[in-house]
């Protein structure tokens, strides 16, 4: 296939998903709801912490740090996991990582998710479930997604863009009884679907908000205290995150989980955060040390590559590193706002184009990195004032240097060049 015929294919795909998203009007109900809580919970809650802005500059402080020094903090990580009993794994893209975690689950097991946006980057469900595993995601939201063969459209969010008479709806077929578009009374019908799950699982898999180098922790911020059961019950768990998520103390890894809930869902502090170090373990008789009391017997830690060393080999694409996938600056994208997140990608909004392609390659990321506005307002929104806008112009640079631009876009800015507008005017 031609470079050239590659390139239309792309845009075209591209365009008629936005002409299908900008005609749903479930995606338009939900998004609205949506947008408008997420802004004034976020200010409420900012203006209730002065002190959050010392926090944030610290949280880049040790972003940018720890990608420096990124080498060093994984082979301490990796050590002190390993040390307690724990074993730690680098998967440099997709296939090698779902290979690995394939390997630890087998087949024909019963394998508990919590939120994990890397294991959608990974496509791990899919590949889980070609071993003979049932793979059930206990995140509300993931967890909708799933029964509806959608795919996430936020990070912090997935089932942003459904709105709760589709959800309701979606409760009442699995169900067989009619259950209200009540947010409180889907939460019930969810809970009783599958309070008896955690216990019957196999394997629970997570993912992490931050990694401690030097105790060898993993830390995990959540609400729906899903992800303490997925981490706990089953006998095996295992982490998988990208390599970026390794800070080099708990102290560091903690004052992320500080700044994350305001930006991310408006709170000042979430329900849950869990930070485990190590299988669970005893030493109750005789003072012996025995592993897999109450929590796992076994800890897996799988660390994902897949681009993201080439990003921060770029002075300035690596920044997308520092990300802590808050979602705040999807909140406040335009373009995020009406087409919502469900089209195709793993990540979303402007850091999710860098992202995209990183993990994607340029040829998945280039219309998205053209339908940006440039706008600012991610930027301003940002904790850590990561320079999105900056770095999408770059990669547009690039893309055009590899011919990956519409066509439509490339004609006026012939015709700028060689007639002085984009409408070819003499
Ligand atoms: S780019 Fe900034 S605002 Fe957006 S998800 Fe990452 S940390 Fe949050």
């Amino acid at each position: 296939m031609s470079v050239k015929r590659v390139r239309e294919d792309l845009f075209e795909e591209y365009f008629t998903r936005i002409e299908e998203v900008l005609y749903d009007e479930d995606l338009r109900r939900a998004s609205d709801r949506a947008t408008e809580t997420f802004a004034s919970r976020k200010e409420s809650s900012l203006r209730s912490l002065p002190y959050i802005k010392y926090y944030r500059k610290r949280v880049r402080e040790v972003k940018a740090w720890s990608i420096e020094h990124l080498d060093e903090l994984i082979h301490e990580f990796k050590e002190k996991v390993e040390d307690l009993g724990g074993k730690v794994y680098l998967a440099k893209d997709r296939s090698e990582a779902c290979r690995v975690i394939g390997e630890i689950v087998g087949s024909g097991k019963i394998v508990l998710k919590s939120k994990s946006m890397t294991t959608e980057e990974i496509e791990l469900n899919s590949y889980l479930e070609r071993l003979n595993n049932t793979v059930i995601e206990t995140d509300l939201g993931e967890r909708i997604v799933q029964l509806l063969h959608d795919k996430p459209s936020h990070v912090v969010v997935p089932a942003v863009h459904i709105s709760r008479e589709r959800i309701a709806q979606l409760f009442s077929k699995v169900t067989g009884k009619t259950v209200p578009p009540d947010p409180s009374a889907i939460v019930k019908v969810v809970r009783g679907l599958l309070r008896d799950v955690y216990m019957k699982a196999d394997v629970g898999i997570s993912g992490a908000n931050a990694l401690a180098a030097n105790t060898g922790s993993i830390v995990i911020v959540e609400n729906e205290g899903n992800a303490r059961f997925v981490t706990n019950a089953p006998p095996t768990h295992v982490v998988v995150c990208g390599m970026e998520k390794v800070v080099p103390t708990l102290e560091d890894a903690m004052i992320i989980t500080q700044v994350l809930p305001p930006h991310a869902t408006g709170q000042r502090m979430t329900s849950y955060i869990s930070v485990i170090t190590g299988p669970s373990s005893t030493s109750d008789i005789e003072l012996i040390s025995v592993k897999g009391v109450h929590g796992p017997l076994e800890l897996h830690v799988v660390l994902l590559d897949n681009g993201r060393l080439e990003m921060r080999r770029d002075p300035l694409f690596k920044q997308a590193l520092y990300c802590i996938r808050c979602g705040s600056c999807l909140n406040a994208c335009p373009i995020y706002q009406l087409l919502g997140g469900n089209y195709g990608c793993k990540y979303f909004g402007g850091i999710g184009v860098i992202w995209t392609a990183f993990n994607e390659g340029f040829e998945k990321a280039a219309p998205l990195a053209f339908a940006c506005t440039l706008c600012d307002r991610c930027r301003m929104e940002c904790p850590l004032e990561l320079d999105v806008p900056r770095m999408i112009e770059k990669l547009r640079g690039l893309l055009s240097e590899r011919e990956l631009i519409p066509a439509t876009l490339k004609s006026a800015t012939n015709n700028i060049l060689e007639k002085g507008n984009p409408l070819r005017m003499d």
